[in-house]
């Protein structure tokens, strides 16, 4: 008997403790953590950095809302300017659809009247809210949940020219991921990336980047977007940003950012100082020990270390987010045999697994995941 919806299939494995990468369940097993919360714990579980910012937050002021002036919020919000290229203005929200959504708002505001459509990719992942699963190009998901707010519309993921032929006058936006995660880990590419950016320069769109999974270093660098050359207008963060506390933020260029006045958008929890103290701390960790390098590096090793593997037939992605296409049987049963042997990983699709480890794993915890995940491999193909 549970007393949660039943929105999740029921678990097979409940995780009372965490440190760097491992998690330990309710009966003392010890398992590799190669998800991450899905691709939230970049730092691993239990960073004492973290940790500690969060209790001089719980000892010192959680929340006064957003009519007051509070600390560390504002300098987040700078660290991230900063990070993302500098000229931007920042909206804290507690997740990665709440940043989406403000996205959405403010390329409607921006637009102005009879210009409010966001045009996004099948296969995409934006979130679960109303308006972000609208965004999300997953037709099958959004069937239950008709009709869903109107002005999203989808084209075919790569496609260049499919979207210059959707971009109407009441188009005000273009939102893609820089790698499609939860669709199952696709690159999007340099090519179609700058296309996008002329498009969006030539018809006077945003070109909004939804970087909730790709951010803050797990791609080899700081952003995905910058695998790309290009610049985007709006950015969107969440996942890693807490190290494993809710938040999110959508960052715009300041001449965007500036389309919103007050009482335009708004939240109760969003940039509090105990969600911006483990943002603060996630942050300042991550520029120490240089994560975007950490992932590029580690991310090779890992990639190769699987290419290597007979029952693997291909890797893709970036840095420390790859796609493992694995053959001779279902992904999804791979992962329960991982799990029996103590690895955790998911699927994102019916031949594809996911990996995410924390940008801090160690090249002994990558063999020991690889062993793990060879000898899985091997008896499902025997
Ligand atoms: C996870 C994810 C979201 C949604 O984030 P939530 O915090 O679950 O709302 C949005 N976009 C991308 C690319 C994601 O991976």
């Amino acid at each position: 008997m549970t007393y949660l919806m039943s929105t999740y299939a029921a678990p097979s494995v409940t995780f009372v403790r965490g440190r760097g990468s491992y998690l330990w369940d309710e009966q003392g097993r010890r398992y590799l953590d190669f998800l991450s919360g899905l691709a939230v714990t970049s730092l691993g579980h239990a960073h004492p950095a973290v940790a500690e910012a969060l209790c001089r937050a719980a000892n010192t002021l959680l929340h006064t809302s957003n009519l007051f002036g509070t600390v560390p919020g504002p300098e987040v919000a700078a660290t991230l300017d900063r990070l993302i290229g500098g000229d931007g203005k920042v909206f804290f929200a507690n997740s990665g659809a709440e940043a989406n959504e403000c996205a959405i708002k403010l390329a409607r505001k921006w637009a102005g009247h009879g210009r409010y459509v966001v045009l996004s990719a099948y296969g995409s992942f934006h979130g679960r809210t109303l308006a972000t699963l609208h965004a999300t190009g997953q037709p099958a998901k959004h069937e239950a949940f008709q009709p869903l707010p109107d002005g999203f519309r989808h084209v075919a993921w790569q496609d260049i020219e499919g979207l210059e032929k959707a971009v109407t006058p009441e188009v005000a936006a273009i939102l893609l991921e820089p790698v499609q995660g939860e669709g199952g880990v696709w690159p999007a590419g340099p090519e179609y990336f700058q296309a996008v950016r002329r498009l969006c320069d030539e018809r006077d769109l945003l070109f909004m980047v939804d970087e909730v999974q790709t951010g803050l270093g797990r791609t080899g660098r700081w952003w995905g977007f910058q695998h790309y050359g290009i610049r985007p207008d709006v950015v969107t963060v969440a996942k890693a940003l807490g190290n494993g506390v809710p938040i999110g933020a959508c960052w715009a260029r300041s001449e965007v950012a500036s389309a919103f006045v007050p009482g335009d958008h708004a939240t109760t929890f969003g940039g509090q100082p105990l969600a911006a103290s483990a943002a603060q701390a996630t942050l300042a960790v991550m520029e120490a020990v240089d994560v975007p390098d950490l992932a590029r590096k580690r991310g090779q090793y890992l990639r190769d270390k699987l290419s290597a593997l007979p029952s693997v037939r291909a890797v893709r992605g970036l840095g420390l987010l790859l796609g493992v296409e694995v053959t001779g049987t279902e992904a999804k049963a791979v992962v329960a045999k991982c799990m029996e042997q103590g690895l955790v990983v998911n699927a994102v699709t019916d031949s594809a697994l996911r990996l995410a480890p924390s940008l801090l794993v160690s090249e002994a915890e990558i063999d020991e995941a690889v062993d793990i995940l060879g000898r899985v491999l091997e008896g499902a193909s025997a």
